[in-house]
């Protein structure tokens, strides 16, 4: 039974009989991983408090090979990041890029998808609270984009014609990306400052524009349609009703 030690982040956490927890993990060498942590409940674990969502570390896991669920033997620190749970808006955005990562991320080794969801954590811990709503959309584009799933915003889906800044246009998310205003088709209208805000989001992953729904679902139609597939994420739900 190899051993191996990662830095990972915890995705997420579920007890398991009364002392155990078993663990999503995104790890840096070996992609996601679940990992049961046994006494983890106990009163005095030495993972006690250790290892909750968001937080990253270095692991030591046995993992058994054709087995889906390693065994994690230690945990060192490196970052806890509860202070996301103190804001509603930064705890959703922060759940969103860890559900997005559990269901999405391939089974093998990938630094981009590793370091976009660490510095997205790192972003919404550490924004001042003005920049917070352009900073979970922000981050939120870059991991999709990573993901492969990067929005066209600079020519139509529809007819290939660039579409150039000034000029609004359609949001059409089941496509993909932008459709001219002469273009048939479906779409959300979006005024050419909110183009230009999505563009910069999703290029720069900030934005210093007011925002006023708009932005949030545009993003959240574009998951739906291309990372969803059907399915929940439950995450997602609660920033569309505002992470309040
Ligand atoms: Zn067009």
């Amino acid at each position: 039974m190899p051993i191996i030690t990662t830095r990972c982040v915890v995705l997420q956490t579920y007890s398991y009989s009364d002392t155990s927890k078993i663990l999503r993990l995104m790890t840096r060498e070996r992609g996601p991983r679940s990992a049961i942590a046994r006494g983890a409940l106990r009163p005095r674990s030495r993972f006690g408090g250790l290892i909750e969502p968001f937080a990253e570390g270095h692991a030591t896991l046995y993992v058994r090979e054709h087995r889906d669920l390693d065994t994690l033997s230690g945990f060192e620190l490196i970052r806890e990041r509860q202070g996301l749970g103190s804001d509603l808006t930064r705890f959703a955005g922060a759940s969103v890029l860890c559900e997005l990562v559990m269901r999405l991320a391939p089974e093998h080794r990938d630094d981009s998808l590793f370091d976009t969801l660490v510095d997205g954590l790192d972003a919404l811990l550490e924004t001042p609270d003005d920049a917070v709503d352009a900073a979970v959309l922000g981050q939120l584009w870059a991991l999709v984009a990573v993901l492969g799933f990067a929005p066209h915003l600079s020519r139509c889906v529809g007819c290939g014609r660039v579409v150039p800044s000034g000029e609004p246009a359609r949001f059409d998310a089941s496509s993909g990306g932008l459709r001219c205003e002469s273009c048939p088709g479906h779409g959300e209208p979006v005024s050419a400052a909110e183009l230009e805000t999505l563009r910069r989001l999703v290029a720069s992953r900030t934005s210093r524009a007011a925002f006023d729904g708009v932005q949030r679902r545009l993003l959240i139609d574009f998951i739906r349609y291309h990372l969803a597939e059907g399915v929940r994420i439950r995450s997602l739900e609660f920033l569309a009703r505002g992470g309040r």
